[in-house]
């Protein structure tokens, strides 16, 4: 859960811190044997360059991470979660973390609501993606309508509580996909209709 947020965060204060974060990211042994990997063009024709194993040429790919979240409202308010964690400890965030293995997105965002928040909610439709290509990530974000304003939430939340859109702690907030997801949230509300918003973030 701190990862993502680790890596954007360093990416919008100090580009080049992120993208060395980026790197740590990357493979330096082979999964299959433990050798050492080289990145090198693979002998298939393609193009890009893949961490290739030393000693057994296993080509091992590395691709995007996805973040899965929820906008879980009550009323005219909406559920933000204070971190308990660095980075950004104090700050407000909505409930997201890595999608894992062998979960949909949607299940991966309840999960992580559950977590954070220790809420009961309804899921509703997709409300955000987005590609945040220079960090490697794609965020989305689903609505969701919360059955109860009693939160339990888990060590990695300070406090979990309601906020209506003038309480929302714009210069608080631990990361900009969760602003741009909160703006679009209530720019929708006004217009009394939700759409699903695709876009990129630079
Ligand atoms: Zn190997």
């Amino acid at each position: 859960m701190a990862d993502w947020l680790d890596l954007e965060q360093r990416f919008f204060c100090t580009p080049l811190r992120a993208h060395f974060m980026m790197f740590d990211r990357t493979i330096r042994h082979c999964r299959q044997c433990g050798a050492p990997v080289a990145r090198r063009l693979p002998d298939d024709g393609d193009t890009k360059l893949r961490a290739i194993c030393t000693v057994c040429n296993t080509v091992h790919y590395e691709n995007p991470l996805n973040v899965v979240g929820t906008v879980p409202v009550w009323g005219d308010q909406v559920l933000l979660c204070q971190r308990n964690i660095e980075p950004r400890k104090g700050k407000w965030t909505l409930p997201a973390g890595f999608m894992e293995l062998g979960e949909s997105t949607s299940e991966g965002a309840a999960r992580e609501t559950t977590e954070e928040a220790g809420a009961q909610f309804i899921m509703e439709d997709l409300f955000t993606v987005m590609s945040v290509p220079r960090v490697g990530q794609v965020h989305l974000y689903y609505r969701a309508r919360l059955t109860s304003d009693v939160f339990d939430p888990g060590h990695e939340t300070m406090e979990a509580r309601l906020f209506k859109e003038e309480e929302i702690p714009w210069d608080e907030l631990a990361f900009r996909t969760v602003k741009e997801t909160l703006e679009h949230y209530f720019a929708d509300r006004r217009a009394g209709h939700f759409a699903t918003h695709a876009f990129d973030i630079a």
